[in-house]
């Protein structure tokens, strides 16, 4: 018989999600229960969301406390959550200020059209083109999907917006080839995430900052699943020696709260004067006073350094696994954003993985990928790699 929570949302949620046959109803830290009983371990975290995992007390307290305060009153008015949240991310970045917004699509969006306006209120009216990354992900809403090196993801919504031009990551020939000063900005991210986990060459990132000075386009930086401790940095690319132009963040900035952030240096920020962007929702107090617990949180727990340090024994222990099994051809990732690109079909381990209790997810048909909150454990990451090595030792999975 067909869970009936699972019927009702097959009859009437839009279909755009090929679901797994589970209904969680609570967490608590890296542990999500299912209505069955079932207990889990979270290595997914809601896809980089929930870094401090789940229903941490301190953003329940801040949520219900603002809620009985002061939910909504629109930007037009000056709150003071919002206020804080964008303080706190100045002090610990690159950036002079904020643009907030309610997902990581959105604060693409808000990022392409910072690109655009800056080069317009230079006067250089024809620098409008965008270079982005092949297999690049960054986001469904139009602008964001054009930017999203991606063809299964835009298939059936052509035309896209104009002005987009794919280079293969990690290849700084093939962008200095393609950059001229029609070449508003550069976006990309510091690791593809959805691309399949896949990490740039050292340097990198420093050759993409040096094109874009000598060509004058700004380096956008999408950090939205790298960003807030999830590679080990509250940055990625502060593993990198440079800091880009402007800055995207969403997925773990609330925890799990829908929130998206643009930050960006004042040179390029000030194109955004009044008028010339805006969301209702973006920085509503309830949101910002929740993710300022959140940061808050990461920042007096150590969380970010936790990170680092369990994910290199989690990386140890996926190369030691590496060793064991031959179907694995390659460790990739950072911190706690890890993947194991497989030479068979990953979609049956992740089934296999759930029916004994763990959460982890497969991209790109071939890459087993893990993002767990930033407190998962050592033990919890031996379980793990004792699952693994049970479903890739006893079920020999063939491509
Ligand atoms: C998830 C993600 C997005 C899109 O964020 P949404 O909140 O789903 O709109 C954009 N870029 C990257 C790198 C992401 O991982």
């Amino acid at each position: 018989m067909k869970d009936p929570i699972i019927e009702q949302t097959d009859g009437v949620v839009a279909a755009t999600y090929s679901r797994l046959p589970v209904v969680f109803e609570r967490g608590r830290g890296t542990m999500l229960w299912d209505t069955a009983g079932r207990r889990y371990i979270d290595f997914l975290a809601g896809i980089a969301v929930c870094g401090l995992g789940h229903a941490h007390p301190a953003l329940q307290e801040a949520l219900a406390t603002q809620a009985g305060r002061l939910v909504h009153v629109c930007n037009l008015y000056y709150t003071i959550p919002q206020a804080e949240l964008a303080a706190w991310l100045v002090a610990h970045s690159f950036a002079d200020r904020v643009f907030f917004c309610n997902s990581g699509a959105e604060a693409n969006e808000a990022a392409i059209k910072l690109a655009r306006k800056v080069a317009h209120d230079r006067g250089e009216n024809g620098r409008f083109r965008i270079i982005a990354m092949a297999q690049s992900f960054h986001g469904r809403t139009m602008g964001s999907l054009s930017a999203t090196g991606q063809d299964k993801i835009k298939k059936g919504f052509y035309p896209v917006l104009e002005g987009f031009t794919f280079v293969p990551f990690d290849d700084i020939a093939a962008l200095r080839a393609a950059i001229d000063d029609t070449v508003c900005a550069v976006m990309l991210e510091p690791i593809q995430g959805e691309g399949g986990v896949v990490c740039p060459s050292a340097g990198y990132l420093e050759a993409v900052r040096q094109v874009c000075d000598e060509t004058g386009a700004l380096m956008i930086l999408d950090e939205i699943q790298t960003g807030m401790g999830r590679t080990g940095k509250l940055f990625a690319h502060e593993h990198s020696g440079i800091t880009p132009d402007v800055m995207t963040l969403a997925k773990a900035l609330g925890n799990g709260l829908p929130i998206g952030a643009m930050l960006a240096r004042e040179s390029a920020a000030r194109a955004f004067d009044a008028g010339a962007h805006a969301t209702t929702f973006g920085g509503t107090p309830l949101i910002t006073a929740g993710a300022l617990a959140v940061v808050r949180t990461l920042e007096a727990d150590g969380l970010v350094d936790q990170a680092a340090a369990t994910g290199a024994y989690f990386r140890e222990q996926l190369a030691a696994l590496k060793a064991r099994h031959p179907v694995i051809e390659a460790v990739r990732g950072q911190g706690l954003l890890l993947g194991l690109k497989l030479a068979c079909e990953g979609g049956p381990i992740v089934d296999q993985c759930l029916a004994r209790g763990f959460v982890i997810n497969c991209i790109q048909g071939d890459v087993l990928r893990f993002a767990p909150p930033l407190i998962i454990t050592a033990q919890e990451i031996d379980a793990l790699i004792e699952c693994l090595d049970e479903i890739f030792g006893t079920e020999a999975p063939r491509s």
